[in-house]
């Protein structure tokens, strides 16, 4: 990512918003609260493209940001989608099925799960029933691991993809990601993936 440039594109809540932009694509989910704006901004070496908030779902549409590397020639975008913590499925789905649903671009889904928290609540599971019913690869990324022991985010981590892959065997990656906004762990390693799943 160095000489890299990042920068907010778009807020969009339906198809017609976002279907000009035809960049390679990934997205990031998760509850609220969950460090997804912090963990965003790391990837995409920023302090506050995405605005950090303190509410609980605070951001209610999609927010596509650009990411060009001029060493390795190429542009993708990032979507932060939503925190899913607060709503049920019905209030919260019209429009994300739609993105789900018919995002030729999206290449992966980074599915964010709290290290303290360490196990899936019932809007995760929600969330991981509607990518494997539209077939869209997710990988899970196992955030504040700053807060636990190496060897405790570790089991954490294999006992959540144990759980995901009962519940979306078709779609989910066998390894997850163990990140820290707060310590910069894992984040070479989230960037390395996000570009590479984008071919760059
Ligand atoms: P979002 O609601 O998912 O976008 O989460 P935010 O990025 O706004 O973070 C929610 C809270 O978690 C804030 O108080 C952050 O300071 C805190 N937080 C975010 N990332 C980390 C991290 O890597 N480690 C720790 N210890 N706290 C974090």
């Amino acid at each position: 990512f160095r000489q890299r440039s990042a920068k907010f594109l778009i807020t969009a809540v339906k198809q017609g918003h976002y279907q000009h932009l035809s960049h390679p694509e990934v997205a990031f989910a998760g509850r609220s609260n969950v460090g997804k704006s912090s963990l965003i901004n790391s990837v995409l070496c920023s302090q506050s493209l995405v605005k950090t908030s303190k509410k609980p779902g605070h951001t209610s549409a999609l927010n596509f940001f650009s990411l060009s590397s001029r060493a390795r020639a190429g542009e993708i975008n990032i979507v932060d989608m939503p925190g899913y913590g607060f709503r049920s499925r019905r209030e919260w789905g019209g429009f994300i099925t739609e993105y789900l649903s018919g995002r030729k671009v999206l290449r992966r889904v980074f599915m964010l799960v709290e290290a303290k928290v360490g196990e899936l609540k019932s809007t995760d599971v929600s969330f991981l029933e509607l990518v494997e019913e539209y077939r869209v690869p997710i990988q899970l990324v196992i955030t504040k691991a700053d807060k636990l022991k190496s060897a405790d985010a570790a089991q954490i981590s294999n006992a959540v993809i144990k759980e995901a892959t009962r519940i979306a065997p078709s779609v989910l990656l066998p390894q997850a990601i163990c990140c820290s906004s707060r310590t910069r762990m894992g984040i070479d390693t989230l960037q390395a993936e996000v570009l590479s799943v984008c071919g760059l």
